[in-house]
């Protein structure tokens, strides 16, 4: 634990950490010299992990990196959290992320940019995304300053990120990770999940996070499996489809011979390969930017400068006012552009076209994996369309930033575990991830898929 503090400490330039805990890594560190002398070790004791800015935590400040949450510090902790310390593990900060978990580049964050520890090799020193939104989670281990860290991913906010900087990321089955304490951003998709160095790292974090919870109504009552026990790299008898859908045009060759080379590997390891196909996947980016921002315009309905964090409270001002100045200095250009979908997706006149054909065309994306699932038992395709870019490259054209959610966006809609582990690295050295999906509930062939790759 000390040594990750002093990590941490040093590495302020990549702005990965938006609070360090430094004494809450010591104190699991000394519980875990306790447990050792007596014999009952947990699975994560004294582990130092990194906590995304998006859990609220007990004492410790919690802003999902949005100036409207500034000053406020829970008076609880989130499940997912306290099942983490429940297994020993301890906190060495909380972690800088896009605002509200909305973006793919950690640009959003009202707290400045998190900056990837990777480098182009004809880029001079210029600085990459380190991906988003968890992309403070992503920089902070590979930069060797956590093991370990939370993520959350509501569209592809562990698997991109992890892609972008060489680690491997799980969100497992929607349900699986209580919701309860997690800033909602669209709670009918959001998914807590491990980002860690390799597989089995995952899985140990993944266990410990995951468990029925009564205060989510959508938390899945079932026993959380022996992820780790259960991981093999025999995939002997088991299918992989590809989805031919997924070779979307002018995608680089890169890309395209990473999946290549994923498709031998998990032949090597005793796969049967076959194509499908996911007829609708082309609907899913725009289901999701409509579904994810009309979901998020409800959630951040809360933020009125009455229970939370800033109160902009102009001089003389009533309290339509005190909400509008509150809303409007509190929350970035990115999440008031969400809101601003949002409602209109839901409005009466607009409700119709909009919401509620996104809400058939998610349905058609759910059957269109079902129908996948007759012919193979789990899925492989890239994570993104590209390796990380530089910073401020697609930060002023959102539609460009959206594109870059394609490949993780329809298994979001349909709720099931997806993972991204290290493919390999491009001509520039940067490396890219490789995606693996599976049915709802099959976590551990996820897994085992993952442990066959890397
Ligand atoms: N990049 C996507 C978005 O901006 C996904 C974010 C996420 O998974 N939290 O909505």
């Amino acid at each position: 634990a000390t040594a990750f503090n002093d990590r941490v400490a040093q590495a302020k330039a990549l702005n990965a950490f938006l609070v360090e805990t430094p004494d809450h890594a010591l104190k699991a560190a000394d519980a875990a010299d306790a447990a050792r002398a007596s014999g009952d070790l947990k699975p994560l004791s004294g582990v130092p992990i990194g906590m995304k800015d998006l859990f609220c935590t007990d004492g410790v400040p919690t802003t999902a990196a949005s100036g409207i949450l500034d000053g406020f510090t829970p008076t609880y902790e989130s499940t997912v959290s306290a099942n983490l310390w429940q297994a020993g593990a301890g906190m060495l900060g909380k972690l800088n992320l896009d605002q509200f978990a909305m973006g793919s580049s950690n640009e959003t964050s009202a707290f400045g940019n998190v900056i990837s520890p990777w480098r182009r090799k004809d880029g001079g020193n210029a600085p990459l995304a380190p991906g988003g939104s968890s992309g403070g989670s992503s920089s902070a281990i590979s930069a060797r300053l956590c093991p370990a860290a939370t993520g959350t991913d509501t569209g592809g906010s562990i698997r991109q990120p992890a892609a972008f900087t060489g680690i491997s990321g799980i969100k497992p089955t929607y349900g699986r990770c209580s919701r309860w304490g997690t800033i909602a951003f669209a709670s009918s998709l959001d998914q807590a999940g491990p980002m860690a160095r390799d597989v089995r790292d995952c899985a140990i974090m993944l266990e410990a996070m995951a468990g029925f919870d009564p205060k989510d109504s959508t938390s899945l009552e079932l026993a959380v499996p022996g992820w780790e026990a259960g991981l093999s790299s025999d995939l002997k008898g088991k299918k992989i489809g590809i989805p031919k859908e997924y070779r979307v045009d002018g995608m680089p060759a890169e890309i395209d011979a990473l999946w290549e080379q994923g498709i031998a590997w998990l032949k090597d390891a005793g796969a049967e390969i076959v194509e499908v196909s996911l007829p609708h996947t082309k609907y899913a980016l725009p289901a999701y930017y409509i579904i994810a921002p009309a979901e998020a315009s409800s959630n951040l309905a809360r933020y009125d400068g009455v229970r939370y964090g800033l109160r902009d409270l102009p001089d003389g001002a009533g309290l339509q006012d005190m909400y509008a100045a509150t809303r409007a200095a509190g929350f970035g250009a990115e999440v008031k552009r969400r809101i601003m979908i949002g409602t209109y997706v839901l409005s009466a006149g607009f409700y119709d076209a909009y919401y509620n054909q996104a809400q058939k065309v998610r349905t058609l994306i759910a059957r269109d994996f079902d129908e996948a699932w007759t012919r193979c038992d789990l899925l492989l395709a890239p994570t993104a369309p590209s390796a990380a870019f530089a910073l401020g490259e697609k930060s002023a054209d959102p539609l460009a930033m959206y594109l870059n959610d394609v490949f993780t966006v329809p298994s979001s809609l349909a709720g099931l575990p997806a993972m991204s582990v290290p493919g390999g690295l491009d001509g520039q050295g940067l490396p890219l991830g490789l995606q693996i999906i599976g049915k709802a509930l099959d976590e551990q062939g996820v897994l085992n898929a993952g442990l066959a790759i890397e």
